[in-house]
């Protein structure tokens, strides 16, 4: 047919040389895994990414392969995003706090030829090797110096750039390839892999960009506490190579001191991360009394944003808490909490409430919440029922995966329990396998997690629902005290005064820590486990 547009297709290796030639002097700032804080521009950065991408073709990597990387957020990393994308490979992205034997079967599953590691991670690398029988190559991402000291057996990063030209011209194909890798965390069973194409990528980042999304723009300066290795650090790699923002890269250092070293003097104003690590920094800041100059937003996704930490960054640091969901499947952007100019004129506590909702669907995302019988179910606010997802970010089936149960109908079923508001803002009620099931009633243990976090005494708070012999299963809350003196009584009136009466947990555990999964969520599963006969024992006998 004459008259219609060109046929070209947009790489994930476009994205790197726009932001060389129009951005060339844009910085990139990394703490490196070797300490240092290093600068480089897009310029540079498009330049190493390219002599890599030819040191990959030398050791035989090709269109199709899988290169496993190991790593940190660092310049490294995002060098290695680009170059493997960029001859046709699949960027790989490992999670290092999975278990060894999960770790073992995601490399295995995905026959990684090349592996690129960080200097942290040489023991646990050592460890997992001899079953590794696919991985052809590792390279150590650190320099000669350092290479020939801690792992003289591996290749040295530095030098395979160091061999090579910076003219490359990058191949082309068709965008429909994958460009990278990811697997889910799996809390039940073997993880799953989510293949992302170049399409779904630039797609992706285009959406993440834009006003109604994460709003990056040139003039941003992005800080990606999320990891590289955690559904691609949500993808602002992409996104801000996009922009041309500035981008600042935490390295291994993710506590409350070195992040806020970090935020403060590169004045970053974009942040985005998981719950877990905005605690650990807002602890930091209190007992430092240090408060954040230049923030003006914090993305916040993962897990449900309790409202304190919504309110303390807000009134403490004048930074605007952006409440989003999404999910390895969805690579991951699925909705985003902006609120509309009527909210934001509403008293500061009704409007944090509405924080709470994890937004809207950005525009090529689809959602709707259905019952068991699969109906459509009200968009009203309350109702809640399974939500599913459907968009062109959205995967339609797991890599090497046979089970398709989660993608039937046209849509993929989230897992999560959600409800749907008139203005179409979307509220995760629960994990389907962690809300609780009580006496034929569900109860979510996120607005009771929420609850409790908003007595002032919590440093976490973790509800599960177990076993109980009248009601099926009942809510239990585990707390991480944050003081000494915690007033379990006064703390259980708190709660009496928040939610309703059968919703109160029948019993509160003080703990002195929680477990989390690898993506720092808490670990319910392993809770339910070990708290599974808690009910079913006389009161007395309780631990
Ligand atoms: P993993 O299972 O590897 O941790 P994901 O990051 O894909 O992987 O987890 C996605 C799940 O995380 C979602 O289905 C949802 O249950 C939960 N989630 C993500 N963002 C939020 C949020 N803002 N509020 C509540 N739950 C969230």
């Amino acid at each position: 047919m004459q008259g219609l547009m060109m046929n070209r297709h947009l790489l994930v290796s476009d994205l790197l040389e726009h932001a060389a030639a129009q951005h060339g002097q844009q910085s990139i700032i990394s703490r490196s895994v070797e300490g240092p804080i290093v600068r480089h521009t897009y310029a540079q950065i498009a330049q190493r990414s390219r002599q890599l991408a030819q040191a990959l073709l030398a050791l035989g990597a090709g269109p199709g392969d899988r290169i496993g990387t190991l790593a940190w957020n660092t310049h490294r990393h995002f060098e290695a995003y680009y170059a493997i994308s960029g001859i046709g490979a699949i960027t790989h992205t490992i999670n290092p706090r999975l278990f060894p034997e999960q770790l073992r079967y995601i490399i295995n599953h995905a026959d990684d030829r090349i592996l690129l590691v960080d200097l942290s991670f040489i023991p646990l690398l050592r460890q997992l090797l001899p079953q590794l029988p696919g991985v052809e190559h590792i390279i150590l991402m650190t320099d000669y110096e350092q290479q020939s000291l801690q792992a003289p057996d591996w290749l040295c990063y530095e030098t395979l750039l160091a061999e090579q030209s910076p003219n490359f011209s990058w191949p082309r194909f068709s965008d429909e390839q994958a460009s990278a890798l990811c697997y889910t965390s799996g809390t039940t069973g073997n993880p799953k892999g989510v293949l992302y194409s170049h399409y779904s990528t630039l797609l992706h980042a285009m959406a993440a960009c834009r006003a109604d999304a994460l709003g990056i723009t040139p003039e941003s300066c992005v800080l990606p506490v999320v990891p590289m290795f955690h559904v691609c650090a949500w993808g602002v790699p992409y996104a801000a190579a996009m922009m041309g923002s500035r981008l600042i890269l935490p390295g291994a250092a993710l506590d409350g001191a070195s992040l806020t070293e970090l935020i403060q003097q590169e004045q970053a104003d974009l942040l985005l991360g998981v719950p877990t690590v905005w605690m650990g920094l807002l602890r930091h800041l209190h007992e430092n009394h240090i408060r954040l100059q230049h923030v003006k937003r914090v993305v916040v996704g993962g897990s449900a944003a309790p409202l304190s930490m919504i309110r303390e960054f807000d009134e403490n640091h004048s930074a605007f808490v952006v409440h989003a969901w999404g999910m390895t499947e969805l690579s991951p952007l699925g909705t985003v909490n902006l609120p509309t100019p009527e909210i934001m004129r509403l008293p500061p506590l009704e409007r944090y409430q509405h924080q709470l909702k994890q937004g809207r669907p950005v525009f090529g995302i689809e959602l709707a919440i259905f019952d068991d019988k699969n109906h459509r179910l009200a968009h009203d606010g309350k109702t809640f029922g399974h939500l599913r997802v459907r968009g062109p970010w959205v995967a339609e089936r797991y890599f090497r995966h046979e089970d398709l149960s989660a993608f039937e109908h046209g849509w993929f079923d989230t897992g999560d329990i959600a409800t749907l508001d008139e203005a179409g803002y979307m509220q995760i009620v629960d994990r389907a396998k962690d809300v609780i099931k009580s006496g034929g009633e569900w109860i979510s243990s996120i607005d009771l997690e929420n609850a409790a976090m908003s007595y002032s005494g919590l440093r976490e708070a973790c509800v599960i629902g177990i076993p109980h012999p009248r009601w099926d299963e009942r809510p239990l809350l585990l707390v991480v005290p944050g003081h000494e003196d915690l007033d379990l009584a006064a703390l259980r009136d708190h709660l009496a005064a928040h939610v309703a009466r059968w919703w109160l947990p029948d019993s509160i555990v003080v703990v002195a820590e929680l477990p989390h999964t690898a993506t720092g969520k808490l670990s319910k599963l392993q809770l339910r486990n070990q708290y599974h006969d808690y009910y079913l024992k006389p009161e007395q006998n309780r631990p």
